[in-house]
């Protein structure tokens, strides 16, 4: 067997090997099983195309490559073993720009070392490879930039409203169609600047232009068009790996991302469009009433006399960490014979299942984490509703304000419950930057602090009311 022939074979194992890591990963319960098939798939890559590329490389560029996969590999196991779960998204949206980058080099490349052998139409098609790749490279590298500043709050996550934007976005689109023409008709440098320029800036201004809201439909396209800046540059570079893996990735993430528009009533067309057809965010309206406070005490009273109580969680649990108090205050509910349930948005916290991984590391059952559909008809027969650091997916603005920025996201009908005691540290507003009317609604109460802290607080006052009963029965005895 040639070594052609030996890594085209191992190009299909690895394939194969990355169809099982997506099946994997398609459930919660196969996930790690999911990645091992990914890391496998990856080797089993690497191993091959290194393996190729040795017959037509000097000793020194072996080195160079045992070199880049070092440095990669370091950073790639420090950056993954020190982010913290909070910070998944925004180092998701880097390397994502890591591969557009990549692209949009690969691109000029291939522009710079043209194949003599190419002549006639097949070097027109190289010359559109070249253009397509560095422009879907360079939109993926701005677009995921972006993200990361909107999502690692470094700037501000309000939709971004120049002036005549689909304008802007249909303009660069046009221009992009021209400049491929001109340029597969006459190569020249001017050309791919001028469609890198353009790209740069679109994929800025594409993701720039998007609410906080729909920032979870950003990172899944994001993750989509990496996936397509790598098959274009597997065309360029004639790896079939690369443009198989790529189209995996691509359409993987954009069926994620249709499933998230669909999850939170949005339009796929507009919102990879920059917002199309979307309505001006209105302003943060500000406080809208009088708020009321409870401390911790009296809402283990509440708890203590309550039959059923959901809890539902966001973005604040996983900063606080408090996954694992709010477990053992379940527990000690449920001891209590209360019914407990969780009602997971498909959005809270800033990736998909993000609630269920957490609930899954502090020991949840399965069984009573219920996804929103499950569970939202149910709130209206719960006598104690805990939002634990949510806000933007139990906001009632997203269903009765239809100049609301979320307006038509399904969100949890917290507010139909007798009594709900929102967890949060301040009044301000949740990602979306949109105030919560829920918090001026006469059955909440606002229960100041940081999550974890104030649920140790309510463990040690249920610990507490059963002390006099445990004396009682001890008596009694
Ligand atoms: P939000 O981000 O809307 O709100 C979280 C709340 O938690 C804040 O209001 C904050 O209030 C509170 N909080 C923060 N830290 C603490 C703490 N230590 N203790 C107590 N409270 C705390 O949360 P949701 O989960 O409801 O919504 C998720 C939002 O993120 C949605 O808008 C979604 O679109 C977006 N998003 C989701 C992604 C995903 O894939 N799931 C990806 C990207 C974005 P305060 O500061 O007052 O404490």
């Amino acid at each position: 067997m040639t070594t052609d022939t030996a890594a085209q074979a191992a190009y299909v194992v690895a394939a194969l090997l990355f169809i099982l890591s997506l099946a994997g990963l398609s459930q919660h319960r196969t996930s790690r099983s999911g990645v091992v098939w990914g890391i496998a798939g990856m080797v089993v890559a690497l191993a091959a195309t290194v393996g190729l590329a040795s017959r037509s490389i000097t000793a020194t560029g072996l080195v160079l490559i045992a070199v880049a996969t070092a440095l990669g590999a370091g950073v790639g196991l420090w950056r993954a073993r020190v982010v913290e779960m909070t910070g998944m998204p925004e180092l998701i949206a880097i390397m994502h720009s890591l591969v557009g980058l990549a692209a949009t080099f690969v691109g000029w490349n291939g522009y710079l070392d043209v194949d003599a052998e190419l002549s006639g139409s097949l070097l027109g098609i190289h010359h559109a490879e070249v253009f397509i790749g560095v422009f879907i490279g360079a939109v993926t590298f701005t677009g995921s930039v972006v993200a990361y500043l909107k999502l690692s709050a470094r700037i501000n996550s309000r939709p971004l409203t120049l002036p005549g934007k689909h304008v802007l976005n249909i303009g660069a689109l046009v221009a992009f169609v021209a400049l491929t023409v001109a340029f597969v008709v006459r190569p020249n440098m001017g050309l791919l600047i001028a469609v890198t320029v353009i790209a740069l800036a679109l994929g800025a201004h594409l993701v720039a232009s998007i609410g906080g809201g729909d920032m979870p439909v950003v990172v899944s396209m994001l993750n989509s068009y990496s996936g397509w800046a790598a098959a274009a540059s597997g065309f360029l570079l004639a790896n079939n790996l690369l443009i198989v893996t790529g189209a995996l990735v691509g359409s993987s993430g954009a069926y994620l991302s249709y499933i998230m528009c669909k999850a939170m009533n949005r339009s796929f067309i507009s919102v990879i469009a920059g917002g199309f057809g979307t309505p001006a965010a209105a302003a943060d309206e500000g406080e809208q009433g009088e708020h009321r406070e409870i401390n911790a005490e009296e809402t283990a009273e509440l708890l203590g006399s309550a039959t059923s109580v959901i809890i539902t969680p966001g973005y604040g649990m996983a900063v606080a960490q408090a996954q694992y108090p709010v477990a053992e205050l379940a527990r000690k509910l449920r001891d209590r014979g209360v019914d407990v349930r969780f009602g997971i948005h498909p959005v809270a916290g800033r990736l998909p299942g993000h609630m269920n991984v957490l609930l899954a590391e502090a020991n949840v059952p399965y069984d009573i984490v219920l996804e929103m559909d499950e569970i939202n008809d149910d709130f209206a027969a719960t006598s104690v509703v805990l939002v634990i650091g949510a806000n933007d997916t139990v906001n009632p603005a997203a269903t009765d304000n239809p100049s609301s920025p979320i307006a038509g996201m399904p969100v949890l009908h917290v507010w139909e419950a007798s009594d709900v005691i929102v967890f949060k540290r301040s009044m301000a507003a949740g990602y979306a930057g949109v105030q919560n009317p829920l918090f001026f609604r006469e059955n909440t109460q606002m229960l100041f602090g940081d999550a974890r802290q104030r649920v140790e607080d309510i463990l040690r006052s249920l610990d507490s009311l059963d002390a006099p009963v445990r004396e009682l029965a001890d008596t009694a005895r």
